[in-house]
């Protein structure tokens, strides 16, 4: 058995093994009680234990029935947990399950793929474990001869079992990669449609999910071929043994060494010790893909340990008031990468100021903000919010005292208003407008077809860039936080909506604490004071209006 099973039998709770345990030494009963009334009816000649017979065999349906309920709350309680931590690892990593498109299919179609190891496997496992014992048991007191012949050869069936599944195992393996390599590639270009349509590649695209498409559908039938294969090795060693059983009881009889009552049992009861340990191969395989999935949901959850991401709640709440932030000596690594983004910066922004940061691409300008957000943790250094270390703080806390306008905000199809009201869900229409005018959106959003309640399409559709990031400050206006973290919101705007968006931030950043990424003089105005970062390093303080575009 491989680690990963192990570990998702570890998931199974205590309760649920012991109550599948006791159903199935049931149903091991129920079978011994079955082929005792079959074999009572047929060699009396007697029609009086077959309704017996018709009792025991409801009672083992009723007990598989009990059987799969159990089993199914298992399972999704295990998925739940599963799907909760994987829901809560930042996206990171260039490709497999840590890309979205990937992790997309694992929570959804991967994890669901689980349902047969807890729902066909662990209860068959659990069967396998204690039927054969109970008939064996049985069989011994019957014809210590034939029980002898099982014993020796039912081990036969889980050492072909096992031979068999190395094979499946790398085939399936095989096949949720491609499965989710089409789910990746297939998520990136619906995402890209338009670019792609724009360079003349979309038809180039299909035929690349064509082909994928195509393996996936090959590894499909190589796992379905090895499946039946391997399930007719088991067969085969099954129907051999019982025969080795039969053989001898059938002569036996014909020479009258033995009651035909006799017989009959140990004919009737010897496949039931083979039945438990057959179907276990059968459920083995049709679990293979649900392994496969929880291995690298696994996988995914080991890895982001040490998670870039603070989510601790339950620390110090510090009260109200534009605070004071210092960072000292932050140094923020990314997983996976050897280049600090940010290393030993050292910044003191104090009460009500707002200081800009400025600096070329990739110089570490929004990971500072993150920071900041308390979204990234710094490998080392600290971030004082007041003298408070944000490690020690609540972070919900921290947050909803936060305003934030990133550089590409994400709008909702939702209504205008609705998307302003992210920022405060409880506002009232009046504030909505109120925070719109202010961000300088109030203008362009009276020339929307139904104004406020105009939707919008996915993703902000319909409005422009500009717009949009006017839209962002409202909420971040609406939410009205004493620390406003700006990410170059007058990044790719024309020179009105630039006007437009630094009037509106002058209003927005009026006596709170803010840090605003900028690149253009515009809005390098609105600060106090400019930092220049490259590299990860403070390059230096420039004072306001040396900075040029
Ligand atoms: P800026 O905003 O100044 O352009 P960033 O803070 O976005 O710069 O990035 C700083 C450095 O960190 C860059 O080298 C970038 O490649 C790297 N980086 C940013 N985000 C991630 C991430 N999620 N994973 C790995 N590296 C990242
Ligand atoms: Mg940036």
């Amino acid at each position: 058995m491989k680690g990963v099973e192990r570990r998702l039998l570890g998931c199974v709770p205590r309760w649920v093994t012991v109550v599948l345990g006791v159903l199935a030494a049931g149903q091991g009963v129920l079978v011994v009680v079955q082929a005792e009334l079959l074999v009572r009816a047929v060699a009396g000649l007697d029609a009086g234990p077959l309704p017996w017979l018709a009792g025991a065999v409801a009672g083992r349906a009723a007990l598989a029935w009990v059987v799969t309920v159990v089993a199914g709350r298992a399972a999704a309680r295990v998925k739940r947990g599963l799907r909760e931590g994987l829901l809560a690892v930042p996206g990171a990593g260039p490709s497999g399950a840590g890309s979205p498109g990937g992790r997309v299919t694992l929570l959804t179609r991967g994890l669901d793929a689980v349902d047969p190891f807890f729902t066909g496997y662990v209860p068959q496992l659990l069967a396998a474990c204690v039927v054969p014992v109970v008939v064996l048991a049985r069989l011994v007191s019957v014809d210590w001869a034939s029980a002898v012949v099982v014993a020796v050869t039912v081990p036969l069936v889980p050492v072909f079992g096992a031979l068999v599944g190395m094979r499946t195992a790398a085939v399936t393996v095989r096949q949720w990669e491609s499965l989710r390599r089409l789910g990746g590639h297939f998520r990136d270009v619906v995402a890209g449609l338009s670019t792609l349509r724009a360079f003349g590649r979309a038809e180039h695209q299909s035929g690349v999910v064509r082909r994928l498409a195509d393996g996936h559908r090959r590894a499909s039938v190589r796992a379905l071929r090895v499946a039946f294969l391997s399930s007719l090795v088991l067969e085969l060693v099954c129907a051999l043994s019982v025969a080795l059983v039969a053989v001898p009881v059938g002569l036996r009889l014909l020479e009258g060494r033995m009651a035909l009552s006799a017989g009959l049992l140990v004919l009737v009861l010897t496949p039931e010790v083979y039945l438990p340990l057959r179907a276990l191969g059968q459920r083995f395989h049709a679990s293979a893909e649900g392994v496969a999935a929880a291995e690298e949901a696994f996988a995914v959850l080991d890895t982001s340990a040490g998670s870039p991401v603070v989510g601790s709640a339950g620390g110090r709440v510090v009260a109200g008031g534009a605070p004071e932030i210092v960072l000292r000596d932050v140094t923020v690594r990314y997983p996976g990468s050897r280049e600090a983004a940010l290393s030993g910066v050292s910044l003191r922004v104090a009460a009500g100021e707002r200081v800009a940061v400025a600096g070329p691409s990739g110089a570490g300008k929004s990971t500072l903000l993150l920071v900041l957000a308390g979204l990234v943790r710094p490998e080392s250094g600290r971030v004082l919010v007041d003298g408070v270390d944000l490690a020690d703080l609540d972070l919900e806390a921290w947050r909803a005292r936060l305003g934030w306008v990133p550089q590409r905000p994400h709008l909702f199809a939702a209504s205008v208003a609705d998307n302003i009201r992210l920022g405060d869900p409880g506002a009232g229409d009046a504030r909505v407008v109120e925070a719109a005018r202010a961000a300088g959106a109030a203008e362009f959003v009276a020339g929307l077809p139904e104004g406020y309640a105009t939707v919008l399409g996915e993703g902000g559709a319909g409005l422009s860039a500009g717009q949009r990031q006017r839209v962002a400050v409202a909420r971040a206006y609406l939410a009205g936080g004493d620390v406003m973290l700006l990410d170059e919101p007058t990044a790719r705007l024309d020179l009105r909506s630039e006007r437009l968006l630094v009037d509106a931030a002058v209003r927005l950043l009026e006596g709170r604490t803010a840090v605003l990424v900028a690149h253009r003089t515009a809005l390098l105005g609105v600060a106090d004071r400019v930092v220049r970062l490259e590299g990860g390093r403070v390059a230096g303080e420039v004072a306001r209006g040396e900075v040029a575009a």
